[in-house]
């Protein structure tokens, strides 16, 4: 267990994130956890990012001057993401990735995990948390960036198959993603979510379901 230099909270370590101080001084995030040296923890909350620069608790957990790049909270996401599109290209080259609804589906009993982008109609969500009941299910990044996983414009929902460690390391990643994102409120920038599912995210309207 770590605990998170702002709020105190202490986590497994995997579910926060890691810092470390560059020579130079700068806090940098260790995403894999793997970097040498002193590592200072935080929640995967842009708030307790925040909160631990103002109060001086990297400077303080570093034992030395710190340094923040411009967008040091803001840039977390893009990294987290970063690394989901890595794993979920590992688990396609492995065989062990699907996409789209109906191939979702039918994989589900054999699925460890699914990843719904965050900018997807309110009504395919719905509609795969019915129908995949039990399974855990994940707000990845929008269309455009799962998509490119696949060599495709756009993908909505991807269904992956366990791959051993890696699958371990891609639900820590999307677990921590979906926190950050959650807590800023909004999907995060990176895949402009197109205007027409924009507010069925938050919103989901009734009528829209005809089966
Ligand atoms: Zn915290």
């Amino acid at each position: 267990m770590r605990s998170c230099v702002a709020c105190r909270q202490s986590a497994p370590p995997r579910g926060l994130l890691r810092f470390v101080r560059g020579l130079d001084g700068a806090v940098a995030l260790d995403v894999r956890g793997r970097l040498d040296g002193r590592g200072a923890y935080t929640c995967a909350q842009p708030g307790c990012l925040r909160r631990a620069r103002e109060k001086g608790a990297f400077g303080h957990a570093f034992a030395a001057p710190v340094v923040f790049d411009d967008g040091f909270v803001e840039r977390v996401p893009s990294v987290l993401r970063d690394e989901i599109v890595r794993g979920l290209a590992l688990h396609r080259r492995a065989g062990r990735a699907v996409y789209g609804r109906d191939r979702v589906l039918e994989a589900a009993p054999q699925l460890s995990l699914l990843v719904l982008a965050e900018d997807g109609a309110a009504n395919t969500r719905r509609d795969i948390l019915e129908k995949a009941a039990g399974l855990a299910v994940h707000q990845g990044p929008a269309k455009a960036t799962l998509g490119h996983v696949f060599g495709r414009e756009a993908v909505a929902v991807v269904g992956v198959m366990d791959l051993g460690g890696a699958t371990a390391r891609l639900r820590d990643d999307l677990s921590r993603y979906g926190h950050f994102s959650a807590s800023t409120g909004a999907p995060v920038a990176g895949g402009a979510p197109c205007d027409e599912n924009k507010e069925g995210v938050e919103a989901p309207k009734e009528s829209v379901v005809t089966q």
